[in-house]
């Protein structure tokens, strides 16, 4: 069903990441946007839009707000939700105390597909359409983040963590078990709808170089598919990395 929306508006014409913003910035003080069918059919200024119109199509005003695009966020953990504020002195303390038991309850499904359910509504609520997420090391999270994600026909970008060491043993998988996770999921939701895999090295300390050689395999061999990590967030493990990986550059 084609409808439009009428009110002041932002959109960007090119990359701000190459230009200088103010050459991709475009500010509309009346604006209208026709949408067809959940797609955007024509945007530009009422005076122009208006007489293309069919009289039939119900326009909602905004007077008081600002039409933009959804945001976007590049970096999220949906399993984290329920321990947003949590209080932790550094990021290793933190990770062991509530993190690493939180993630453990996303082996079951409900639990799982309820989290997603509240973490998309915040998503949508903030006006954030598309996420880059980090799930858990259980494929079940991941299924039930996408099942979710697809219902809403959000673009997200998300992946099963990878985690073969330095964390619980209810929370790692092996280089093997990893790889092959990873492969079938990308095979169930790349591309699947406007649902798009991350391969998801959770960060050095929690892979051993043989899962990271497998994880890099894994996501050649799938052009096209994402890849999301940490880098060092403290000293403390920046200092740790360098034990692990001795033979990187510091
Ligand atoms: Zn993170």
């Amino acid at each position: 069903m084609r409808h439009a929306i009428r009110g002041s508006a932002i959109s960007f014409k090119d990359n701000p990441f190459a230009k200088p913003v103010s050459e991709c910035l475009v500010y509309e003080e009346d604006a209208i946007v026709v949408i067809d069918d959940g797609k955007i059919v024509a945007f530009g200024p009422a005076t122009d839009i208006q007489p293309t119109l069919a009289k039939d199509i119900p326009v909602t005003r905004y007077t008081d707000a600002l039409i933009m695009p959804g945001f976007i966020d590049c970096h999220v953990h949906y399993p984290q939700t329920e321990i947003i504020g949590a209080y932790g002195k550094q990021l290793l303390d933190w990770l062991n105390k509530y993190t690493f038991v939180a993630e453990q309850t996303f082996r079951d499904k409900d639990h799982a597909s309820e989290v997603a359910r509240v973490f998309l509504r915040e998503c949508l609520r903030a006006g954030t359409t598309t996420a880059t997420v980090f799930c858990t090391v259980d494929p079940t999270s991941v299924d039930a983040f996408f099942e979710k994600s697809q219902k809403l026909n959000m673009r997200n970008i998300a992946g099963k963590v990878l985690m073969d060491r330095n964390a619980p043993e209810a929370l790692t998988d092996t280089p093997q078990s990893g790889y092959d996770q990873t492969k079938e999921l990308i095979k169930r939701w790349h591309g699947n709808g406007r649902q798009l895999y991350c391969v998801t090295p959770r960060f050095a300390p929690t892979s051993t170089p043989e899962q990271m050689e497998m994880t890099g395999a894994v996501w050649q061999e799938h052009p096209g598919t994402y890849l999301q990590s940490h880098v060092s967030e403290n000293k403390g493990e920046i200092e740790w990395v360098k034990e692990l990986y001795p033979d990187c550059d510091g």
